[in-house]
């Protein structure tokens, strides 16, 4: 088996809901939203207007930069709106309204690559690139991005199938009924970087996924090699995962490429086999939907911008007592407080929690007990970081204590015995470090456009 990482946990997995039961298609919603935003970068821009007639996997957002990804079509239909809609990273997001036709009509350009096995890189990065293909697990950074920065510097590329966030069975699912497009995916990849062989990181509580790919592994003679990694959690974080598979420790402040390791989710990689074999961007997602809220949890597979409501109706609906919902997994993901958010390139689960699952607590005291320090996976001390971010001292927290190394993955909230909100706190330094780098970055840009014009002025 694969090395450990240091720390981690180990919760109640909760999969038992959904692990076994097959990817259902969701009936296409009568309309979808999709945003303008679905990855990390610059937000597109919409390409379309009001009335305009549009089939599936047509381009509807362009690029807004290098760091951006096209958007296209879930449904075909006409655009009903080009208007801000709810967003389920928070506030509103630009979104194109479709409503939908029932006619699936796909867009012309919708065709297969000629010769699959013979892409060059340049083609594969160029192919990704017009698919709209970003970070599947959540992490949304544009993929052809990662591939044309890592082309040449890196010699293990890693699938990330940990899946390790508790609930989410949408990857295991896919590993074991779709396993044909995660190994041709991950083949393109091994040729794209010319490795002898990829690795694919397995959770060893999905062994039957890991039994299911090395059967096809073998059917197709393909340079894949599946590792079997520790049930422990975080184990998909990226720093993480490349320290199993590959024994490599990223330094602090730099990413798997600077440890010679590009890593892929397994969603992306079966994005990816679709873009090459169909010709298909990325239109669809695999959610599961499940939590104590979920009357019967199901693994959805739905056009991006289904509604989230659209998800809980096929799932028989909430609990009355549901008091919370969560896009993403319970350590990392986002609660949602406006219902009419909707499924995204990142979304791949939908929670609902009822009854008296939440522990707050009012004004929690640390009680000196270290658990968060035998945890944390970067090895911080989370304890100290709070204390500082509570007294407003940020600058000591980013820099003796290292806060901007944080992952968020929230092992150190989950095992503290007095229920501090440390991972939320985090999330809040790191936005207070970034506020007053882009303040500092304005008043330098300001002071020099001053001293230009002034400058110039003595000139003439
Ligand atoms: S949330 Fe940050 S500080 Fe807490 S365990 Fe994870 S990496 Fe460490
Ligand atoms: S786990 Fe919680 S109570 Fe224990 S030291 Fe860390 S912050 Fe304090």
């Amino acid at each position: 088996m694969a090395q450990a990482f240091f720390g981690g946990v180990h919760p109640n997995d909760m999969k038992a809901a959904t692990n076994e039961k097959a990817i259902e298609q969701l009936a296409a919603p009568a309309e979808v939203v999709i945003p303008m935003s679905m990855h990390i970068g610059a937000p597109c821009k919409p390409c379309v207007a009001v009335g305009d007639k549009v089939k599936i996997g047509q381009r509807i957002g362009e690029p807004g930069g290098f760091v951006s990804a096209p958007i296209h079509a879930s449904v075909s239909g006409t655009v009903k709106a080009v208007e801000p809609r709810p967003f389920s990273m928070g506030g509103t997001m630009m979104s194109v309204v479709i409503e939908n036709d029932f006619q699936d009509t796909v867009c012309e350009d919708i065709k297969p690559v000629d010769d699959p096995e013979n892409l060059t890189p340049e083609q594969l990065v160029e192919i990704v690139k017009n698919a709209g293909i970003v970070g599947m697990g959540g992490a949304t950074f544009p993929t052809h991005v990662k591939i044309s920065s890592s082309l040449g510097k890196v010699d293990y590329v890693i699938i990330n199938a940990a899946e390790c966030e508790p609930y989410i069975t949408g990857d295991h699912r896919a590993m074991l009924e779709r396993p044909e497009q995660v190994i041709k995916g991950a083949t393109l990849l091994a040729k794209c970087f010319g490795v002898d062989k990829v690795y694919i990181g397995v959770e060893a509580n999905k062994q039957n996924a890991a039994d299911t790919l090395n059967k096809t592994i073998a059917e197709l003679k393909a340079p894949v090699v599946v590792e079997v990694l520790h049930t422990r959690y975080p184990q998909g974080a990226e720093k993480q995962l490349c320290q199993a598979v590959s024994g490599r420790q990223v330094p602090s402040g730099k990413l798997p490429a600077d440890a010679g390791c590009c890593i892929f989710n397994l969603n992306t990689t079966c994005a990816i086999y679709k873009a090459v074999y169909t010709g298909m961007p990325v239109v669809r997602k695999v959610v599961t939907v499940s939590g104590s809220g979920v009357i019967e949890p199901k693994n959805l597979e739905c056009p991006i911008g289904t509604p989230i409501t659209n998800l809980f109706d096929a799932c028989g609906g909430l609990k009355d007592e549901t008091y919370k919902l969560i896009m993403g997994g319970p350590m990392m993901g986002l609660a949602q407080y406006d219902i009419n958010v909707t499924v995204g390139k990142g979304s791949g689960a939908m929670l609902a929690f009822a009854g008296d699952e939440e522990k707050y607590v009012e004004d929690p005291q640390c009680i000196r007990c270290g658990k968060c320090v035998g945890v944390c996976p970067i090895r911080l001390e989370p304890v100290f970081m709070y204390k500082y971010l509570m007294k407003g001292d940020w600058e000591t927290w980013r820099d003796q204590f290292h806060g901007m190394d944080c992952i968020e993955c929230g092992a150190c909230t989950y095992t503290c015995p007095a229920r501090l909100p440390l991972t939320h706190a985090f999330r809040m330094g790191k936005q207070q470090v970034n506020n007053a780098r882009m303040k500092a970055k304005a008043e330098a840009d300001a002071k020099a456009a001053a001293e230009k014009a002034a400058a110039e002025k003595k000139e003439a």
